[in-house]
């Protein structure tokens, strides 16, 4: 399964005569380094966002950071200037509240305005139900929701993930801008690469507190305080919220797995993006979530850009567990050494490339 990665371009993110380093993990310092690495930019998209706004198409394998991202955007710009729209919370959280009459009826009245389809919207709304299996939820459908969910925002940056979904989808995204009125602002499509060793890891390593639900990585993202197992063999990570007594973190159902749980839909992810890149006459940002080594000796990235890896160690006196610290090599798609970067080093990727396509 090979990507398009060739035409990923590796953005250059250091700066020269930027002496100091920056950790990403704190909010403050996060601020400082966007301003440091491309403060020129955020200022004119600052501006840019005082009269316009645009919407963009985010394209990227499961599991790739979406939503971290536009998360990001909305901690540079403001909350009241980004939007993040996942078409498929959109549609759970419709399948939930049109069970009550009140909130169907309202939903069936802005569907009776703006709804155009080949199947009656008490056929889609069953179908949305599951209580018709043969009819799939039509696109036209699934568009009048996110329509509805974006007349309910206020006027802002639209961040829009999970559309299109399928190759036939791909269509709609070319004449979607007009259909949901968006005066003239522009539309983008925004696509992630990120190897698919990258997303096998996270995928294996995820944990969650039992109690407070706290996502974490066992080998990207630890707590404070580690354990050992001695019946596995196996480390685990203490939930750092004091609530949770160190609460021992557990892998979801289905994670352990990795990629092959979701082989199917990495797949047609890589072909949407694929043919989301051969569309002629529409802006692309095309955004990389990993870069090879060899790119880094004069250095394209700095070091703390880079994602860590963490390493268990059980000290054999003490019986306590030190975690270590080092940068994390993993095989891009193509089968070189690359590292990982954290996400704010994506995004100021990202905004160079938003400067850049919205002309500014
Ligand atoms: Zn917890």
């Amino acid at each position: 399964m090979k990507g398009p990665l060739n035409e990923f371009p590796i953005v250059k993110t250091k700066v020269p005569n930027l002496d100091r380093t920056f950790d990403l993990n704190d909010p403050k310092e996060r601020t400082e380094y966007f301003e440091a690495k491309v403060g020129l930019e955020i200022a004119k998209l600052r501006e840019f966002f005082k009269n316009n706004t645009f919407i963009a198409y985010l394209l990227g394998k499961k599991n790739s950071g979406k939503g971290t991202y536009t998360k990001l955007m909305a901690e540079i710009f403001g909350a009241d200037k980004i939007a993040h729209i996942s078409v498929g919370d959109l549609v759970r959280e419709t399948h939930k509240i049109i069970q009550e009459p009140a909130e169907r009826a309202k939903i069936v009245e802005y569907l009776e305005e703006n709804y155009r389809g080949y199947i009656s919207i008490d056929e889609a709304i069953d179908a949305l139900l599951g209580k018709n299996q043969k009819a799939l939820l039509p696109t036209e459908f699934i568009l009048t929701l996110v329509k509805r969910e974006i007349d309910r925002l206020e006027k802002k940056v639209i961040f829009l993930d999970g559309f299109p979904r399928d190759l036939d989808q791909v269509q709609y995204s070319l004449y979607f801008r007009n259909l949901i009125d968006y005066r003239s602002d522009p539309d983008i499509f925004i696509a992630i690469n990120i190897p698919l060793s990258v997303i096998d890891e996270r995928m294996r390593n995820r944990v969650v507190c039992p109690v407070c639900q706290t996502p974490r990585n066992l080998t990207t993202m630890p707590t404070k305080e580690a354990g050992y197992d001695e019946k596995t063999g196996q480390f685990f990570l203490k939930c750092d919220n004091p609530s949770c007594n160190g609460a021992r973190m557990v892998s979801k159902e289905g994670d352990t797995a990795g990629v092959e749980s979701i082989r199917e839909r990495l797949e047609l992810d890589d072909q949407l993006i694929k043919k989301v890149m051969s569309l002629h006459g529409i802006p692309k940002i095309l955004l990389r979530n990993a870069v090879p080594v060899a790119s880094i000796p004069g250095g394209v990235v700095d070091a703390y850009e880079v994602t860590p890896k963490y390493i268990f160690n059980l000290e054999k006196n003490t019986n306590k567990v030190t975690i270590k610290e080092e940068p994390w090599i993993v095989k891009d798609d193509e089968g070189q050494d690359s590292y990982s970067l954290l996400a704010p080093s994506v995004v100021v990727s990202l905004i160079k490339q938003l400067a850049q396509a919205l002309q500014l």
